[in-house]
């Protein structure tokens, strides 16, 4: 079977879907809002072996991919080593990846500022709306139009994104700027900070053009702070008073916002953290949210990477699960009918989505959870160290983290 896919939304999970969609012989259509290339401000990405075979898979150059780090440490609060672990991986960019997989399309089937507005099943076909402009009709939608999917809300209206209850700040430096000492400590590794309450993840990545070379890398770090709703709400008020919904684009973030930030982490934060945040281009905020909606695929229309499920970055899992969800579906469209196919992919996908989910959860639970002496503000007695140590940023190899989370919110 053969036909036309139209893909909303053309950030990673979306051009993942159209080029493992042309492998299996269709065509793909992307539609992506943002009228201009979009750009990670340089978040950094985590890659797992499974994320490489796929963008192989995809058509991409897996070379030049980003920075080797080959073990995991934790500091305390005072800058010292308190645990180190063995744990070699590939940390990149989401501009890297989004590039090699942007390279991919075939000129005319990437049409940005194209906003969808719903869709409609029509037979054998379904047409995908965009505002007064005419439909257009595919044999198939893939909705990859992120965590607020515009598709996913016709489709199931009551899956809304719950609010975590904690921020991700994310600063990023280059490794020009900064002092020998923290040169030698933060790159080559991938590091974290632990205290009860909050946590610090961080690793180098590529330079500007993604110049892997010393000296011209970058170092990537978010820092995971708990924000109360209310509070959340001022901070995402800019200093006009327009209140921003979801996320607040970087420059519209009030002066104040910033300081209390700053002052909290000179407070709280080892040296080497403080140096990357006081010599890193602006910090900037976002709300962590996830959701799993209960199925991955309704008659023509299937949902993909973050429309389907946000696992929290703890799992470090966003644009790999996004790969596995266009290699399945691929794979799926063999089937006699588009609706037996996707409903085949959604069987397959929803598990998986279902076990990143859980287990990002468990691992977000974790940075509140304090040794029985009280909380540990200097991050040395963090009873899950060893587990947050080898589970953060890797793919979950079993369901055991997922299970404590299903039995924590029963
Ligand atoms: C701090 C942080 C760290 C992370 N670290 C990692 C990591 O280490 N490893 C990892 O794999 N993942 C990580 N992730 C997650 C990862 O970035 C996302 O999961 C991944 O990019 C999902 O891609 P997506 O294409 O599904 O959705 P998105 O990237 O959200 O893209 C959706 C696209 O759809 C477009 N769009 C939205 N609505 C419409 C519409 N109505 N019409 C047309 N277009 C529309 C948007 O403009 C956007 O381009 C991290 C995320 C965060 C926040």
């Amino acid at each position: 079977m053969a036909g036309h896919a139209i893909i909303c939304g053309g950030s990673i999970g979306g051009l993942f879907t159209a080029a493992m969609l042309r492998r299996a012989g269709w065509q793909a259509t992307v539609l992506e809002r943002t009228p201009v290339e979009l750009s990670g401000r340089g978040a950094g990405i985590v890659t797992h072996d499974l994320l490489n075979a796929l963008l192989v898979e995809a058509g991409a150059t897996t070379r030049d991919l980003g920075v080797q780090v080959t073990h995991r440490v934790a500091f305390d609060r005072a800058g010292a080593t308190c645990a180190r672990r063995a744990l070699p991986q590939t940390v990149t960019s989401w501009d890297r990846v989004h590039s090699l997989l942007r390279a991919l399309m075939p000129e005319g089937s990437y049409r940005a500022g194209v906003t969808v507005t719903g869709y409609a099943e029509r037979g054998d076909a379904v047409e995908v709306h965009r505002g007064d402009a005419p439909p257009l009709r595919g044999d198939l939608v893939v909705a990859a139009d992120g965590f607020r999917s515009a598709i996913r809300a016709q489709m199931l209206p009551q899956v809304v994104p719950r609010y975590s209850g904690y921020v991700v700040w994310r600063a990023l430096a280059c490794e020009s700027d900064l002092s020998q000492e923290v040169r030698r400590d933060l790159f080559g590794q991938f590091a974290m900070f632990m205290p009860t309450g909050t946590q610090i993840v961080g690793y180098p990545i590529a330079g500007a053009g993604n110049d892997l070379r010393e000296g011209h890398r970058r170092y990537n770090f978010v820092w995971y702070v708990p924000v109360a709703q209310a509070d959340l709400d001022d901070m995402l008020t800019d200093g006009e008073g327009v209140h921003h919904p979801v996320s607040i684009p970087p420059p519209r973030v009030r002066g104040e916002v910033i300081a209390r930030m700053r002052a909290l982490a000179g407070r709280s934060l080892p040296p080497q953290f403080l140096e990357i945040l006081e010599r890193s281009e602006p910090p900037f905020f976002t709300p962590i949210y996830d959701h799993l909606a209960p199925t991955l695929a309704s008659g023509r229309v299937a949902l993909a990477g973050d429309a389907a499920c946000v696992a929290r970055p703890h799992v470090g899992m966003g644009v790999t699960k996004a790969a596995c969800d266009a290699a399945a579906l691929a794979r799926h469209l063999d089937a006699a009918t588009v609706p037996e196919a996707l409903a085949a992919y959604s069987a397959e996908r929803w598990p998986e989505a279902e076990r990143a989910h859980l287990t990002a959860r468990r691992l977000g639970e974790m940075i509140f959870e304090a040794p029985p002496g009280g909380p540990d503000p200097d991050g040395r007695d963090n009873p899950n160290m060893d587990v947050i140590l080898r589970s953060t940023a890797v793919v979950p190899a079993d369901g055991t983290l997922a299970a404590q989370a299903r039995r924590n919110s029963s």
